[in-house]
């Protein structure tokens, strides 16, 4: 794909890692980039708004949008479909922009076969599974029976942290906050393959 200038930072990690409370605590420290906003057919929380924190679709639309190729990866987590969509990515990196995705270690391993060259990858985890746990319980959002779910997924991802770039930590979220924005400052000076190709190709030729 030929996205000059951009970026992409990869945010993972369990629900209950603190992701949403990072990204709002670093947003105006990052310069110039787009949240990628995801499409999911789960249903909408409390609190949460259609358009801003995801757009919620059933899941014959979500499938049509499969057939029409919109998506740039997509995948099913706690049994509901979450895709990112391709052009508004394609149109931020355009831009030169830092894209930062909030996908599960499948978005991941899409995103890094298609834009390896220009991504890089953290994976965000409280420091124990029994804080994760707490977390969950305190956020009130959830039923147990999906708390046990994301439980046993985190259990899961977390066997792929391996796969990322950098391990996040979140137990003090303003440490944590720092080094994220230390991450996302070097994030940008990725060079995508094609930029380094034209580089070489000039540096030879002038
Ligand atoms: P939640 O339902 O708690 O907002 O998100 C559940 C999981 O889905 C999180 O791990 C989140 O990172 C992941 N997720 C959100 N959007 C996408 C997406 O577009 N693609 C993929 N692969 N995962 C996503």
């Amino acid at each position: 794909m030929s996205f000059i200038n951009g970026a992409v930072l990869v945010l993972s990690g369990p629900s209950g890692a603190g992701k949403s409370s990072l990204i709002h605590k670093v947003v105006n420290d990052l310069g110039e980039c787009y949240f990628s906003i995801s499409t999911t057919t789960r249903s909408i929380r409390e609190g949460e708004v259609d358009g801003v924190d995801y757009h919620f679709v059933d899941e014959e639309e979500f499938k049509r949008e499969i057939e029409k190729d919109q998506f740039l990866e997509y995948a099913i987590v706690h049994g509901n479909y979450y895709g990112t969509s391709l052009r508004p990515v394609k149109k931020a990196l355009l831009e030169g922009k830092l894209v930062v995705f909030d996908i599960d270690v499948q978005g991941n391993s899409a995103i890094n076969s298609r834009l390896g060259d220009i991504t890089t990858s953290i994976f965000i985890t409280p420091p124990t599974l029994s804080e994760l746990k707490k977390r969950l319980e305190n956020r009130h959002t959830d039923t147990q029976e999906i708390i046990d779910r994301r439980v046993k997924m985190a259990r899961r991802e977390i066997q792929r942290v391996s796969e990322y770039e950098y391990l996040l930590i979140n137990d003090d979220l303003d440490v944590a906050a720092d080094k994220l924005r230390f991450i996302a400052k070097v994030a940008r000076f990725k060079k995508s393959n094609e930029e380094i190709n034209e580089f070489v190709q000039n540096w030879e030729d002038l």
